[in-house]
């Protein structure tokens, strides 16, 4: 029966540092969970600590602008002077199995799936408890340069204020418990009765039609 109900897309978006990439790691890590990241195309430079297909695909901007046009990216945006997209195929082969795609995209991006496909896409917003958390967290990560921090910062504002295009709302105040409320949301997501009913309704009818 599991395997009747269609694929989610789970989009989970924040301003940098706000925790999200840890998030994701911790949601990856559940085997349970079953979730599989869909792997980005951009034209940024790789940071130290990135590898090619495993954070991004890292692209050039011919590149970019190719996928586009033929139609290969699900969605695109240009986040802080960067291209960023998402790979359609793996997607929508992944979905068609009724298995769940979680992506880390931002607000355009999220707008862009759910316009497409609104009935199988679920948003949860990442916040950081303050400002000054979120500098400190963008410094300890300490891969950007002061310029880049202070550009993320600014950036980080208007993308906050993006908050209310998404389904739910997670301060990132302790990880553990953020972590424990997304787990819930993608459990309960899945049993939601539109998801599910393809698969429930033959299980419903034998019951109904069972002696009691
Ligand atoms: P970063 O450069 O720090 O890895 O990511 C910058 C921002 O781009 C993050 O908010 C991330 O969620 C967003 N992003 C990453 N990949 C994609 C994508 O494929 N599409 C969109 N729309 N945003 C993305």
């Amino acid at each position: 029966m599991e395997n009747a109900r269609r694929g989610l897309m789970l989009i989970l978006s924040s301003p940098s540092g706000a925790g999200k990439t840890t998030l994701t790691r911790m949601l990856l890590q559940r085997p349970e969970l079953d979730l599989k990241l869909s792997i980005s195309v951009t034209t940024r430079k790789r940071r130290s600590s990135e590898a090619d297909g495993i954070h991004y695909h890292f692209i050039d901007a011919d590149e970019f602008r190719r996928l586009r046009d033929s139609d290969d990216l699900l969605e695109h945006a240009e986040v802080h002077g960067n291209f960023y997209g998402t790979p359609r195929k793996w997607v929508e082969e992944r979905l068609s199995q009724g298995r769940d795609v979680l992506f880390d995209i931002d607000y355009q991006g999220a707008r862009q799936v759910r316009e497409k496909a609104p009935r199988d896409v679920v948003t949860i917003f990442i916040l950081p408890p303050s400002m000054r958390e979120l500098r400190a967290r963008l410094e300890r990560r300490a891969e950007d340069s002061a310029e880049t921090i202070e550009k993320r910062l600014d950036a980080a504002r208007h993308e906050i204020s993006r908050w209310t295009d998404y389904d739910y709302v997670l301060v990132n105040d302790d990880i553990q418990q953020t972590f424990d409320d997304l787990a819930a949301i993608v459990r309960a997501e899945r049993l939601r009765r539109p998801r599910i009913a393809a698969g429930m309704g033959d299980f419903v009818a034998a019951l109904l039609a069972e002696p009691a």
